[in-house]
C-alpha cells in the first residue's frame, strides 16, 4: 500500500473516529451527571441518617416518659383501689349502724328530716334527746334539724345566698348551698389566713369586710366565746343590710340571768365556775364553756347588737324536733 492510499483510507475513517470521540464526550458528561446525582443522594442519605439518630434519641426519651406515666398511673390506680376499699368499708359500717338503729327496740317515729331532705325514722337513744334523737338516715340531731327547718320555712331560697358558718361541726347545711364558706379559730395562725385550707377567724374580731354575707350561721358556738358581745357585734358588722345571724346556743331553763363561767385575764383564764367542756371537731376535741345563758339572753343580744332578735322553738316529732335547748335565734341587721 502506498502512502496516498493509506491517507485516503484514514480520511475515510475520520468521520467514524469523530463520532467515537463525540460519543465518548457525551458518555463522560453523563458520567459526571450521574456522579453529581450520586453525591447529592449521598448527602441526603447522611442528612436522613442524622435525622434518624435524632428520632432514635427522641424515641428513647419518649419511652422513658411513657414508663414514668405508666408508673404514675399504676400508683393512682393503687390509690384509687385503696380509697374504693376504704369507701366500701365505710359504707358497710354506715349500713351496719343504720341497721343497728332500725333493729333496736327503741322509740322511733317516721317523719321528714330537713337535714337530709328524706322521709326517714327518728330514733330515740337514751334520755337526753338533744344528743340522742337521731335521724336514722343522716344521724342529725334535733338542733341541727331545727336550724335547717327554720331556714327552709322562713328563709326560702337561702341556698342561693352568700352564707358563712363559723366552726361548723356537721356537713348538713353545706351540701345545699351555692356560696358557702367556713372558718375556724386556730391559735397561733394569723387571722384571715388559711390553715389546712380552712380560714382562721376569731369571732370577736373578724377580718371580713363590712356588709359581706347574707346569712351568718353559728351552731352551739356562742357559749364558747369569752366576749359574746364583741362576737355578736362583729357578726352583725359583716352581714349585709337585711342579713341575718341564725344560730343555736343552749339557753338554760330556770336561769334568770346569764353569766360568764370564765374570762381571759392577763395571767390566762380565770374561772368563775368549775370548768365544763363540750365536744369540738378540731383541736384536742373539747371546748371550754365560757357563758351560761338564761332568760335574759335575747335581751342581752338586743342590747349588744342594737338589732331585733326572734326566737324560734318548734316541737314536732313529724320532723324530728323535740328535746332540750332547741331554740334557734335570729338576729336581723335592719
Ligand atoms: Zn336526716
Amino acid at each position: 500500500m502506498n502512502i496516498s492510499s493509506a491517507i485516503k483510507k484514514l480520511a475515510m475513517k475520520l468521520p467514524q473516529v469523530r463520532k467515537i470521540v463525540s460519543s465518548r464526550d457525551q458518555y463522560l458528561k453523563e458520567l459526571l451527571q450521574v456522579k453529581e446525582e450520586y453525591e447529592k443522594k449521598d448527602n441526603e442519605l447522611d442528612k436522613m441518617r442524622s435525622q434518624y439518630e435524632e428520632i432514635k434519641l427522641e424515641k428513647i426519651d419518649l419511652k422513658a416518659e411513657v414508663v414514668a406515666v405508666e408508673r404514675e398511673l399504676f400508683k393512682n390506680e393503687l390509690e384509687n383501689f385503696r380509697l374504693t376499699n376504704k369507701m366500701l368499708v365505710l359504707t358497710l359500717e354506715r349500713d351496719r349502724l343504720r341497721n343497728t338503729i332500725k333493729n333496736s327496740k327503741k322509740d322511733r317515729t317516721a317523719g321528714y328530716c330537713h337535714c337530709c331532705r328524706e322521709e326517714t325514722y327518728f330514733e330515740i337513744q337514751g334520755n337526753w334527746l338533744r344528743d340522742g334523737y337521731l335521724c336514722s338516715n343522716c344521724f342529725s340531731i334535733p338542733r341541727q334539724r331545727h336550724l335547717q327547718y327554720i331556714l327552709d320555712q322562713y328563709f326560702s331560697g337561702w341556698e342561693e345566698k352568700k352564707i358563712h358558718e363559723s366552726s361548723p361541726s356537721n356537713y348538713h347545711l353545706s351540701q345545699y348551698c351555692r356560696d358557702y364558706s367556713i372558718s375556724q379559730y386556730f391559735p397561733d395562725i394569723p387571722l384571715g389566713s388559711d390553715f389546712n385550707e380552712i380560714r382562721c377567724e376569731n369571732l370577736e374580731s373578724l377580718t371580713f369586710d363590712d356588709d359581706t354575707f347574707d346569712i351568718f350561721i353559728t351552731q352551739d358556738v356562742l357559749e364558747h366565746v369569752f366576749n359574746p358581745k364583741n362576737a355578736a357585734k362583729e357578726i352583725i358588722r359583716v352581714l349585709k343590710p337585711g342579713g341575718v345571724h341564725i344560730f343555736t346556743a343552749p339557753r338554760h331553763k330556770k336561769l334568770i340571768k346569764s353569766y360568764p363561767r370564765a374570762a381571759i385575764v392577763e395571767s390566762g383564764i380565770e374561772y368563775y365556775k368549775p370548768a365544763v367542756y363540750h365536744g369540738n371537731p378540731i383541736g384536742d376535741g373539747k371546748t371550754l364553756v365560757t357563758w351560761d345563758y338564761g332568760d335574759d339572753f335575747e335581751y342581752l343580744l338586743q342590747e349588744w347588737t342594737g338589732k331585733p332578735v326572734t326566737t324560734f322553738l318548734t316541737k314536732d316529732r313529724g320532723i324530728g324536733l323535740d328535746g332540750e335547748y332547741l331554740e334557734v335565734f335570729v338576729v336581723r341587721k335592719l
